[in-house]
């Protein structure tokens, strides 16, 4: 059985994604060791509130944002709900969706920078 070109090219391209996953996978592990290590050091410590919405937040609802995993360190002390909002808003970013609001504005609500 030979394969057809394009097969070809879908297997290697499913193989390239699930490297590259892989590595993402293990850029996000290690970002979160290099966190709790720093906590645990005092390297790093968790602020009284979210740094987004102010809002005074028990440390075990902030968590570490990471905006780049290659820079393990350089976190953003969010809560939960601005945590998941920030995560949202990238995937919108990236999928190039527009928010259109009541006023009939189009907006992006984050822009990668
Ligand atoms: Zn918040
Ligand atoms: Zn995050």
């Amino acid at each position: 059985m030979t394969l057809e070109p394009e097969r070809i090219i879908q297997l290697i391209e499913r193989e390239e994604a699930k490297e590259r996953r892989k590595a993402k996978v293990q850029a996000i592990n290690a970002a979160h060791t290099a966190v709790a290590n720093a906590l645990y050091s005092g390297k790093l410590v968790k602020p009284p509130s979210c740094e987004n919405c102010k809002r005074k937040t028990s440390s075990y609802d902030l968590d570490a944002h990471h905006e780049d995993y290659n820079k393990p360190l350089d976190v953003e002390w969010l809560c939960k709900s601005c945590h998941r909002a920030r995560h949202l808003a990238k995937e919108l970013a990236k999928a190039k969706v527009w928010i259109v609001d009541s006023n009939g504005e189009a907006w992006r609500p984050y822009k990668e920078s």
